[in-house]
């Protein structure tokens, strides 16, 4: 059995503030026994009736905003508006599929076959295992649609998110979502194995590491499970030319910089062109060197948040210090704080080389690490280097010329001079490995459904 078990430990000074037992196998029992009846009347709900219940757990996401915000600042650290602001968003997605699931879930007609349709219907009780960096936004792109769908939802949160979990569940109870169609679980790693094995389970979702991916995915297929994997990126963020090179470098610095460079899209490499580097470099050492750490309450874009816990930190810290051991030039930061807190200085990377763990590995942190290249060939070869696809973004006065270099990005999610283009209704997810099927958007609601084709003769 893992330890410890699910506990809040504020990331700041490694204190443990509350403690949760894991489950017990009588409790995971139960969960998929009230997720397996409840399915029975949940599927037969008209989808209007399903879809305004998830209207009202929208309403409530931002109702509760303000504290739903404080739990995760506590749990893992986030700045309290970014923390309200991912609260917010969770509205949005939960809006999206009460407005739109209808008609997305309508029967489809096949052309030539007026007796022929394609319908849309719900497969059962799913389980979503979700990861800490976006508590809220990661657990309401996995249910949101599922639970439009008619599908009733079991979800395994992080270890360090158990208050957040607890909240969403609360919600989907005061929303009026029926017992057991909505479960939170403090599940150990062997009952998520347990419940995909079990055959009351119809699907699995996670959103987290290529390690557990591997481990989830290989348990899926072994019971003939659908799965969708959300997984790590390393994204590429070519900069071809620019007209304001203050400006391009305040724009990756502040997108690096958002959730303490804790997330999976993330601009993790930036590969900028030879003309633009040096003063790309200089103006992103000098923002880094002007970030503070954020004392309890403050929330200004000068200051930087614990990262989620010490042992994340020592890990990033560990690869950094595996570059510079290389010949890698760390230029600012990369330095840890004192106790047993997670502030983990904001550093600037360049010189990293193929035998360097930073080259492939995802440096799931704040570190900016910085490539110089010559061509836009030279750029697409560095930026598809990975074994990571998630997301890329391309930077140029010359929108025909980014267009083109964004092209051949393998990626699932391509932006032209933008960070990236993010919405509810915007289709989310990679390739490579970093996982497949999608989340959001029109494709969000396709995943765990049963495409039946209905033909009368
Ligand atoms: P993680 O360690 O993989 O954890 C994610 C979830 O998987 C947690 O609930 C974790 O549970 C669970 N888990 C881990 N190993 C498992 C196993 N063997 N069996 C069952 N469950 C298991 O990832 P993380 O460190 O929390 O999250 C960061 C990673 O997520 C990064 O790589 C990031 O890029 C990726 N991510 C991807 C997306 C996307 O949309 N593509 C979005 C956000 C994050 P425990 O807490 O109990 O270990």
């Amino acid at each position: 059995t893992q330890t410890p078990p699910y506990q809040v430990t504020d990331p700041a000074t490694g204190e443990v503030t509350e403690t949760f037992p894991y489950a017990t196998d009588a409790e995971v029992e139960q969960a998929l026994s009230a997720a397996t009846e409840a399915f029975a009347a949940w599927k037969r709900r008209p989808v209007a009736e399903r879809a305004a219940i998830v209207k009202r757990v929208a309403e409530l996401f931002t109702e509760r905003a303000a504290d739903l915000a404080a739990l995760i600042t506590k749990e893992m650290g986030k700045r309290p508006a970014q923390a309200q602001g991912e609260a917010e968003f969770c509205t949005a997605i939960f809006d999206y599929y009460a407005d739109n699931g209808p008609a997305l879930l309508a029967d489809r007609p096949l052309p030539g076959h007026d007796a022929a349709r394609v319908e849309y219907l719900p497969v059962g009780a799913v389980l979503g295992v979700m990861p800490w960096n976006y508590p809220y936004y990661q657990v309401a792109r996995f249910a949101a649609p599922a639970l439009v769908v008619g599908n009733t939802v079991i979800v395994k949160h992080a270890e360090n998110c158990p208050t957040s979990a607890l909240a969403i569940a609360q919600i989907m109870k005061d929303a009026g979502v029926p017992e057991g169609v909505y479960t939170n679980i403090f599940a150990t790693h062997e009952q998520v194995a347990d419940m995909i094995a079990d055959p009351r389970l119809r699907g699995v979702s996670l959103t987290g590491s290529e390690r557990a991916g591997t481990v989830v995915a290989a348990q899926a297929g072994r019971n003939l499970k659908k799965v969708v994997l959300e997984l790590g990126g390393s994204d590429p963020y070519i900069i071809l030319d620019t007209p304001d090179v203050e400006d391009a470098a305040e724009t990756a610095w502040g997108t690096r910089m958002e959730n303490v460079g804790q997330a999976c899209n993330s601009n993790k490499r930036m590969i900028v062109m030879d003309s633009v580097y040096d003063d790309f470099v200089a103006a992103l050492v000098k923002r880094a060197a002007s970030m503070t750490p954020r004392p309890a309450g403050d929330d200004s874009d000068d200051t930087y948040s614990p990262m989620v816990s010490r042992k994340a930190a020592e890990n990033l810290l560990a690869q950094v210090q595996d570059a510079v051991s290389k010949g890698a030039t760390l230029h600012v930061g990369g330095t840890l704080g004192g106790g047993n807190g997670a502030y983990f200085a904001p550093a600037v990377l360049t010189g990293v080389t193929p035998d360097m763990r930073a080259y492939k590995e995802e440096l799931f942190g704040p570190v900016a690490v910085v490539y110089k290249v010559s061509s836009d060939d030279e750029a697409v070869n560095l930026a598809n280097v990975v074994d990571f696809g998630l997301g890329g973004a391309v930077w140029s006065a010359d929108e025909d010329r980014a267009t083109r270099v964004a092209e051949q990005l393998e990626v699932g999610m391509a932006n032209v001079n933008t960070p990236a283009g993010e919405g509810a209704d915007l289709p989310f997810g990679g390739t490579k490995r970093s996982g497949f099927g999608r989340e959001l958007g029109p494709l969000g609601i396709d995943e765990f459904v049963n495409k039946r084709l209905f033909y009368v003769q």
